[in-house]
């Protein structure tokens, strides 16, 4: 049985892009949030150091250095009037947060505090300043509950622990509204609406080691993918230097940012020599690089694939109140001490620059000449208008999701008042009723936990820090394979209640679908930039690749690449040095 649900708006997700969103469009219309987690779980809570802004509240600092450094960080596939605008956004979406009640570390004047972190500088570069604003290690957690605690206030719906499987396009080519999955009992419900937008965070689950949780699995991409909307940059892949060794749990970098330093087996500061003017805070893709070099170099802890995270020397004070989930977190995971001892640590992989391809107000758009779908929406981690280009710098996300979730709801409300309620095409559940049949119906067959395991492992080897063209060849065949296995999968519960097993098979599809695009766009550019580097082409290379990739995929299942370029701006591409 199919439920049927009417809205103005619906958002998908009810992460920060998601909840700004709707707190948004709530306003002048009416609202639900679909998510399948409940809304304080999603991984906008687990965010530690910070969301930065040019306050100027400790050191002196303006919008267009912060957008200089956001474009130099993006290695120049930023598209820089996106990251004008968000920098410039940027204060008040933090004066906006600290009026609806967000609790931030204080200085003593009263003013909100800021830290330092990785590639955000003063006067273009000179040294490292302090631009984010941060609740100590806990600034995602505060920045969900604020901005849930106003969507309550505003009357938004919310449809918890629904998975929406399927875009509803009518046929005059305007989004209709989506398909979604009850897990307490199975029922499919459709939502008919005139704006959707998509929140669904990031897909940091395709790979092995990884800072991202469990559900972060890419739904809304493959969703869209499969529906023929193409997917941007998406060979562009963050590592951040330091997960827990073997674990990938996140250490933030607010940890460098608060003076802790990285050292090899020898004992050296090694980002002395790799980065001489901001060391241990420069952006990550180099830090991570680095820490590949030295491990390469035979200068890993013991050998090892692992080097160390040093906080000995800082005030046990700032230790206690700026990072007390961080060092907690060494304790509980690793059993280390971080106070006496140093932390083992290796680069995890953390955050998707691509994504579903937006303009400035969120709107999906489509193909070199950004053709926008009628009434559909993108926000968040999920999106890519590109404001991180090849490399993100740290707090720019919730940063990002604040600004262009406030953006993006405001117009899709703007497009609802406007418009009329599209048809819904015929038998609209069709697909999504298809694919769980497909999956419940196997017997034998793979286990998805197995297909799963290879894929993340593979992914991590064949297409992470480093990447080459024979290693990247040997990944699309493995996936060619992978998806056949899939082809062929058991989910063993058949049961209607609370079904997560039916459910991770579906996720698992999402996950084959993004590594198919992130593998056949990172064979395509034949160069390196950003997180993208490719050990057989070392170099950037301005002339051929200062464009974004579009991956599409055909009905044969393959990718289908198309590029579009750089929107440029006042920064012009130089050598990236720190
Ligand atoms: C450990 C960690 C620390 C971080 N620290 C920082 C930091 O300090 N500063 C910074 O700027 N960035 C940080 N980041 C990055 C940043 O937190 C994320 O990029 C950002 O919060 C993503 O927000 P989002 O709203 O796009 O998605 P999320 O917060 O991930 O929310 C996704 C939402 O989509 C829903 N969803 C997904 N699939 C479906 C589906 N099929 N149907 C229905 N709902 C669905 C989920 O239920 C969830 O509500 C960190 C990330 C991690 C992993």
């Amino acid at each position: 049985m199919t439920t049927l649900h009417t809205y103005d708006a619906v958002v998908v997700g009810a992460g920060g892009a998601g909840l700004r969103a709707a707190l948004e469009a709530s306003r002048s219309v009416d609202t639900a949030v679909i998510s399948k987690l409940y809304p304080t779980r999603s991984h906008t809570g687990t965010a530690q150091g910070g969301v930065c802004a040019a306050l100027g509240n400790v050191e002196e600092d303006y919008p267009e250095w912060h957008a200089f450094d956001t474009v130099k960080g993006g290695d120049y596939l930023v598209d820089q009037p996106a990251a004008q605008l968000m920098c410039t956004e940027a204060v008040d979406a933090i004066i906006e947060l600290e009026h609806w009640g967000f609790p931030f570390n204080r200085t003593p004047e009263g003013k909100i505090d800021q830290r330092r972190f990785g590639g955000h500088t003063r006067n273009h570069g000179e040294a490292a300043v302090r631009r984010a604003c941060f609740a100590a290690d806990r600034t995602g957690h505060m920045i969900l509950q604020t901005l849930y605690q106003q969507c309550i206030k505003n009357d938004v719906r919310f449809f918890n622990e629904f998975y929406v499987l399927d875009l509803l396009l009518a046929e005059d080519g305007r989004c209709a509204g989506v398909v979604a999955y009850e897990l307490a009992n199975a029922e499919i419900h459709l939502f008919r609406a005139k704006s959707v937008l998509f929140a669904t965070g990031g897909y940091g689950k395709i790979f092995k080691v990884t800072s991202n949780a469990h559900t972060l699995t890419g739904d809304g991409l493959g969703v869209c993918y499969r529906r023929g909307i193409p997917l941007e940059d998406m060979e562009m892949f963050q590592f951040h230097p330091t997960g827990i060794y073997k674990m990938g749990i996140l250490l933030s970098e607010a940890v460098r940012g608060e003076g802790g330093i990285l050292i090899n087996s020898e004992g050296e500061r090694f980002m002395e020599r790799y980065a001489p003017t901001v060391k241990d805070l420069a952006p990550r893709d180099m830090v991570s690089r680095a820490i590949y070099q030295e491990i390469k170099e035979g200068r890993g802890i013991d050998g090892k694939d692992f080097v160390f995270l040093d906080v000995r020397h800082l005030d046990p004070e700032v230790i206690e109140k700026k990072l007390p989930d961080v060092t907690e977190f060494a304790r509980i995971y690793l059993g280390v001490e971080p106070t006496t001892e140093p932390v083992p640590i290796q680069p995890t992989a953390h955050y998707g620059m691509g994504g579903i391809p937006t303009d400035l107000d969120g709107r999906v758009v489509v193909g070199p000449a950004e053709e926008p779908i009628p009434g559909l929406y993108a926000a968040g981690e999920c999106a890519c208008v590109s404001v991180h280009g090849a490399n993100r710098l740290g707090t720019n996300s919730l940063l990002d999701i604040v600004v262009f979730g406030r953006r993006g709801g405001a117009d899709m409300a703007r497009y609802a008042a406007e418009s009329s309620l599209p048809e819904a095409p015929e038998q609209p559940e069709r697909q999504t009723v298809g694919l769980l049949r497909g999956l419940l119906g196997g017997t034998g067959g793979d286990s998805v936990a197995d297909i799963r395991a290879e894929l993340q492992e593979e992914m991590f080897d064949l297409a992470g820090v480093v990447r080459r063209e024979d290693g990247l060849r040997k990944m699309q065949g493995l996936l060619g394979g992978l998806h056949d296995r899939y082809g062929r999968v058991a989910v063993m519960d058949k049961g209607r209640v609370y079904n997560t097993d039916l459910m991770e098979a579906v996720e698992l599809g999402f996950l084959l679908d993004v590594a198919d695009t992130l593998v056949a766009t990172a064979l395509a550019r034949d160069e390196s930039r950003g997180g993208h580097y490719r050990e057989d082409h070392p170099l950037r290379d301005d002339d051929s690749w200062l464009r974004h990739s579009l991956s599409y995929r055909e009905p044969d299942g393959s990718v289908r690449l198309e590029y579009k370029d750089v929107k440029l701006g006042p920064y012009i591409p130089m050598e990236r040095k720190y």
